[in-house]
């Protein structure tokens, strides 16, 4: 994934001691083996990014991949809560082990880290960039097919960090009818095109209301917008979800493993999609 070391030529990043080429391998790096790294944005928070970055790593793993989620989203960290991972993760001299949840979906999070779920994270942005940096570097992952980056909401340092120091293969932007009239989305999206990854797509969540009853279409935040609005950006759209109490239930009791969703079963074939389309690009 990385370039040759300049120095002694060494493919990948640099483990030869006597090469004084920075930054080393990391004794967590020698043993991950991370195939794509897919990040996760949202122009603005409560559009639903965690949650869709949940299911599609629980249909990642349902079609039988090794999937992994980093939460980056330091300030307001969700990943654990809906998988129902608590406790606190473990660590060797290798590094810090990822948790698994139920379905074996690895998790790493702040909120694995502190003492105190409740704790509110005090920090300022360059320090909380630098942990997702640690989360790349000092934890052990593993294999994965797939390692998913659950960013925090906007254009601040966390995606700046991680685009310029992961090898990130994709992004996917996820965005909800209301937050399309504020234009975050095209920020996001102009950020992310400012980097070399290519974006899969858009995914407008929260689009309707299925109405139990008689099964209407209710678009309470009016008219989705979010094919015109992939369009616009030059994106591909990979689909749009309904408000779904189950999904929301779910979550909160940290068992979104059990969620079944056939709008969600559409978006990640659209991904496979153009995921398969930039491989064989690259
Ligand atoms: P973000 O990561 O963008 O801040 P979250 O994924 O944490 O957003 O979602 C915010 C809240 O909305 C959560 O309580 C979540 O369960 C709920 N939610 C997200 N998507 C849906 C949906 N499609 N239907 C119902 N509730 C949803």
């Amino acid at each position: 994934m990385s370039e040759a070391c300049s120095s002694c030529s060494s493919a990948g990043t640099c483990t030869t001691d006597s090469c004084s080429n920075e930054p080393k391998m990391t004794e967590a790096q020698k043993v991950n083996h991370i195939h794509k790294v897919i990040a996760v944005m949202s122009g603005k928070g409560g559009v639903g990014k965690s949650s869709v970055t949940s299911m599609l790593a629980i249909s990642l793993k349902r079609q039988g991949y090794k999937v992994g989620i980093l939460d980056a989203d330091i300030t307001g960290p969700s990943i654990p809560k809906i998988f129902g991972v608590k406790g606190k993760a473990n660590g060797s001299e290798a590094g810090l082990i990822a948790p698994k949840s139920r379905s074996g979906i690895k998790v790493m999070s702040l909120n694995l880290l502190l003492e105190n779920e409740d704790d509110p994270v005090i920090w300022r942005g360059p320090m909380i960039a630098q942990l997702v940096n640690q989360f790349w570097k000092d934890v052990i992952w593993g294999d994965l097919d797939y390692l998913l980056i659950d960013l925090p909401p906007g254009t601040g340092d966390v995606p700046i960090t991680v685009f310029q120091s992961l090898p990130v293969n994709g992004t996917i932007v996820v965005t909800s009818p209301q937050a399309l009239a504020n234009m975050v989305v095209r920020k996001a999206v102009k950020m992310a095109q400012k980097y070399e990854p290519p974006i899969y797509g858009l995914i407008e969540n929260m689009a309707y209301v299925q109405c139990p009853d008689c099964n209407k279409r209710i678009e309470i935040f009016g008219k989705p917008k979010g094919q015109t609005e992939a369009q616009r950006n030059s994106i591909p759209y990979l689909g749009e979800l309904p408000i779904d109490p189950v999904l929301a239930a779910l979550s909160d009791d940290g068992k979104l493993e059990d969620y079944q969703s056939s709008a969600f079963d559409q978006i990640a074939e659209h991904l496979a999609e153009e995921i398969k389309k930039n491989s064989a690009m690259n």
